[in-house]
């Protein structure tokens, strides 16, 4: 089959059947992608320059659902050359209204929300994420996102500064230019539209890197991409592996940022090339080790639940989980209690099921490295309260599980397990566990439960941390800003705060004659 054929199926209409089964939708992605998913360099569909592809799998079984072309440095090269064209002075994309780049956003939020019956299912496909979240809540606040960055395009500008002397200043806000991206596979759509929505808002071009475990959806959008009319070569998506197609962005001489999402180990990597290479700005969204507070005098109901959600969301696999949930001494047994028959009653399983609140893990490394995080715990000497093992035959399907009587010093306590695993920790007074939450070399997220707005604010006030919830947690909105301090990032995405590291600000100065000659 032809690649202008493929494109051509790749484009097939939407399907609002949510509630066709798992192996249709196999059949539907082989039928869609032809057995093979290419590269997307300057709106075009490309194999691998070394031929080579790589498998992605369905975690909910285990099996292939299709392969999936192995872009790496060669084909860096290419996206990276296709970008430069496209964001030459005078190119059209740099020469578009700003209004148009904000309708053009818009256009692809618009076939985004067409097409997602289809990208919801993919994404469950391909990740193993319920299929109700896929639709409800990652394809809402993709759409969401794309919108709100296409209503800032147009209203971008810099100052006018008064000077000294017979001088007149303004600044200009450009494109930073050529934008490395590299996602991670726990959010895919949703990384991708976090990552593309500022970056085109403000007139940047793109190439980005989508993770090995997750291609699917992120390049049916390059299809969508092309639909909405982007000029080409805006946007360049390959999918590959970190070591070669990722470090390929990360060291490349003429790619101007990268914006990365994923754990602190590779971000020290990015950053490491990043200055080895041409200096290129990097912003970073990594690990949490996050602290969630409940104090004594909080709504039990209430707490239970949201801390529930805060760790098990998406099968734990969130950056900013709870994973340290510290319970007020005089409340501890009966929330560890009520917190255990909680995730006795989570339902893991299909994750086209309806019922289904909780899938398989994204792959077997991840389900590996879980396991083996619950085995430290145990010979740690951590109380296992509930789970602690796989929940199903097949697939990468892991128990909800609970640790009680976790000490701080206990490895489930300070590494990133990124699965369904919840730590509760017992404390006695407030100075106690400001300082207990602060002492991880992470800073992502954290939050407090109490009715007492003074010890809430005071609380919030002395956590290091980059997002503070009140009594909710993993609570977003396109409209807030959201990064790390300490380890757990650099810079801000989401919200006016999030268009600022794709901008370079340019200072214009002018001589202003002071008599009319
Ligand atoms: P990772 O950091 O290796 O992968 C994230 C992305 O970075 C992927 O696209 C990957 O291909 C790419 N990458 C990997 N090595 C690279 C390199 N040397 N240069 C450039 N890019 C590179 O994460 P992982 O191995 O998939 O997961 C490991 C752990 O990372 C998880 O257990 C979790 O703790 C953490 N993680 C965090 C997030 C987050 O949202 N912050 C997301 C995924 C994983
Ligand atoms: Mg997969």
């Amino acid at each position: 089959m032809s690649v202008r054929q493929r494109e051509k199926l790749l484009l097939g209409s939407p399907m609002e059947s949510p509630s066709l089964c798992l192996q249709d939708w196999v059949a539907i992605c082989w039928e869609h992608f032809d057995g093979v998913v290419i590269i997307f360099i300057n709106n075009e569909w490309h194999d691998a320059a070394s031929k080579k592809t790589f498998p992605t799998i369905n975690p909910s079984t285990g099996e292939i659902i299709c392969q999936v072309a192995e872009g790496d440095k060669a084909d860096i090269d290419k996206a990276v050359k296709a970008a430069k064209e496209a964001f030459k002075f005078g190119s059209p994309w740099r020469r578009m209204d700003a209004s148009h780049r904000s309708k053009l956003i818009n256009r692809l939020a618009d076939l985004i929300e067409r097409d997602r019956a289809y990208l919801a299912a993919l994404e469950t496909l391909d990740n193993g994420k319920p299929y109700s979240i896929s639709y409800l809540v990652d394809l809402d606040m993709v759409v969401k996102h794309l919108r709100y960055y296409a209503g800032w395009a147009d209203k971008i500008h810099g100052k006018t500064i008064p000077l000294d002397g017979d001088f007149f200043t303004y600044t200009r806000h450009e494109p930073v230019g050529i934008c490395g991206q590299i996602i991670p596979w726990n959010f895919p759509l949703l990384m991708q539209a976090w990552k593309l929505g500022p970056a085109l808002a403000t007139g940047n071009v793109v190439v980005m890197k989508l993770a090995e475990q997750t291609p699917l959806t992120g390049l049916y959008v390059a299809s969508l991409i092309k639909e909405a009319g982007f000029p080409p070569g805006v946007v360049n998506i390959v999918p590959g592996y970190g070591k070669t197609a990722g470090a390929a962005i990360s060291s490349h001489m003429d790619v101007d940022k990268v914006a990365f999402t994923g754990s602190t180990e590779v971000g020290h990597l990015i950053q490491k090339a990043a200055a080895e290479s041409n200096m290129k700005r990097v912003t970073l969204e990594l690990g949490g080790k996050s602290p969630n507070i409940i104090m004594s005098d909080a709504d039990m109901d209430w707490a239970v639940e949201q801390a529930h959600s805060a760790l098990f969301f998406n099968q734990g696999q969130c950056c900013c989980a709870g994973s340290r949930t510290y319970v007020q001494e005089d409340i501890y047994h009966e929330f560890v209690e009520r917190s255990v028959e909680r995730a006795k009653s989570r339902v893991v399983g299909n994750p086209f099921d309806f019922k289904t609140e909780q899938g398989p893990q994204v792959d077997e490394d991840q389900y590996n490295k879980i396991l083996g995080y619950i085995n430290t715990g145990k010979k740690e000497g951590a109380k296992l309260l509930c789970g602690g093992n796989p929940a199903a035959d097949k697939g990468y399907f892991i128990q909800p599980t609970i640790f009680g009587e976790v000490q701080d010093d206990m490895t489930i306590a300070r590494e990133e397990i990124f699965g369904p695993v919840m730590q509760i920790l017992k404390f006695k007074s407030i100075e106690e566990v400001i300082h207990r939450a602060n002492d991880t070399k992470y800073g992502l997220a954290a939050a407090v439960f109490t009715k007492d707005i003074d010890k809430a604010n005071y609380i919030s006030q002395g956590l290091r941390a980059g997002t503070v919830w009140i009594n909710c947690y993993n609570v977003f909105g396109t409209q807030a800003p959201f990064g790390g301090y300490k380890a757990s990032g650099q810079g801000r995405e989401g919200g006016e705060y999030g268009l600022t590291p794709y901008m370079e600000v340019k200072t214009v100065t002018i001589k202003v004659p002071q008599k009319n000659s």
